[in-house]
């Protein structure tokens, strides 16, 4: 029998594991250590300049944070993977990377929160043009990218309203124009998506939501080629935006039941939305597993699970929000997302702070909006909850 490669849930478990056991302990150690000793100076010499294996200093590599590393790459079947203090940094750093003044840079208008201050406030500060296209508006995004750019910036499904942007499509796109294509890939994880084996050069995720699933680290991580890769590394590496072993320990933990928790999470995540769908209260839920979405098959041709987040708006706007959230049993009201537990929290708190009213209405987030990141709870649990919850509100008003 010829072997086969493992599939999501074993590589989950096993991948980028082996090179980093030490001991015969079965579980990779956390190597605290800032820097790592040489008796034999040619050796030192050797490894410093990257002709053989090994560690010199916390800033640059770490075996742990390697072992984190390699599971994603392993995930995204990617040629190489490098990680951040952060996902804003994996994001930061990888646009500091490719970017300099003259510059064009093309994204679309609803990337999260702290990405699209990075395009408003800071690129252009250093002479780089930003051309932000409406969501899912593919011609607008073909037709900018046309007239040249060094990096097309995708994100999808996006935050919050999870609007879905053709990845071959795009990456068919910038490819033409001699652009680096990105997707930041953390809302779909690489159980649902994998960016790179649909034409983009590069994939990244904060690696603080799904890939860790606990909300207990931060942590960011980019896979993509060797040669793309190992530029923003040597830029990370620089800068100083490195991952924390501590954190590189409980993001790798946190990965071993990612298939299980991604399987569970689609799931809750798609009753959840046409439960809501039948909700009075409810004005609109945007999840791109409802046939009701507008790319309900963009997402179906290049997704394998539909994911776990999914928004709703209310009638009744802040107000009702105010009254419904704090009614939740089974949900953190809580700025973060792809955790076991369910989170709830209004955009305008959460992913859009940052935002002006008037910004969010322009990326269509209407101020009432919810957004919701399905746990891994039982689902006639979560579907209670709810339905306990808007009738309490109901109830109110009526009262
Ligand atoms: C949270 C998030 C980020 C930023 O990640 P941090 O780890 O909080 O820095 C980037 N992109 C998306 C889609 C996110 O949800």
């Amino acid at each position: 029998m010829t072997r086969k490669e493992p599939t999501m849930g074993t590589k989950a478990i096993w991948a980028g594991e082996k090179d980093y056991l030490a001991f015969g302990a079965t579980q990779v150690p956390v190597v605290h250590s800032v820097s790592f000793g040489y008796d034999d100076m040619d050796e030192w010499y050797d490894v410093a300049i990257g002709k053989k294996k090994g560690h010199i200093y916390g800033r640059n590599t770490n075996p742990t944070v390697q072992a984190f590393e390699d599971k994603v790459k392993a995930l995204e079947s990617a040629e190489a993977a490098t990680s951040f203090s952060t996902g804003m940094a994996a994001i930061s750093n990888t646009l500091g990377t490719f970017l300099t003044p003259g510059d064009r840079i093309v994204s679309i208008k609803d990337t999260y929160g702290g990405t699209n201050k990075i395009f408003t406030e800071f690129l252009p500060r250093q002479h780089i043009e930003v051309v932000l296209c409406d969501t899912g508006d593919h011609a607008a995004i073909e037709a900018e990218v046309a007239k040249g750019c060094k990096i097309l910036y995708l994100e999808t499904p996006t935050n919050p309203t999870v609007k879905i942007t053709d990845i071959a499509r795009m990456a068919k796109a910038g490819k033409q124009a001699g652009a680096i294509v990105v997707v930041d890939n953390t809302f779909a994880t690489p159980i649902n998506q994998n960016p790179l084996a649909l034409g983009v050069d590069l994939v990244l995720h904060s690696a603080t939501k799904f890939l860790g699933g606990h909300a207990d680290a931060l942590g960011g991580v980019l896979c993509g080629s060797h040669e793309l890769v190992e530029q923003v590394y040597h830029y990370r590496e620089i800068n100083g935006a490195t991952l924390d072993p501590m954190a590189a320990y409980l993001l790798l933990r946190g990965m071993k039941t990612l298939s299980l928790r991604i399987e569970r999470q689609n799931a809750n995540a798609m009753q959840v939305a046409r439960y809501l769908q039948s909700v009075d209260l409810v004005e609109d839920v945007f999840y791109p597993g409802l046939p009701t979405h507008p790319h309900h098959d963009i997402a179906k041709e290049q997704m394998s699970g539909f994911g776990g987040m999914l928004s709703f708006s209310v009638k009744g706007g802040v107000e009702t929000v105010r009254d419904l959230l704090p009614k939740l049993r089974f949900a953190n009201r809580a700025a973060n997302l792809g955790a076991v537990e369910t989170i709830v929290g209004p955009s305008r708190t959460t992913s859009h702070v940052e935002c002006t009213p008037e910004e969010r209405a322009a990326m269509g987030i209407p101020e009432g909006l919810i957004r919701y990141s399905a746990g891994i709870e039982d689902i006639d649990d979560l579907l209670a909850d709810l339905e306990q919850a808007f009738a309490a509100v109901a109830k109110e008003a009526v009262g």
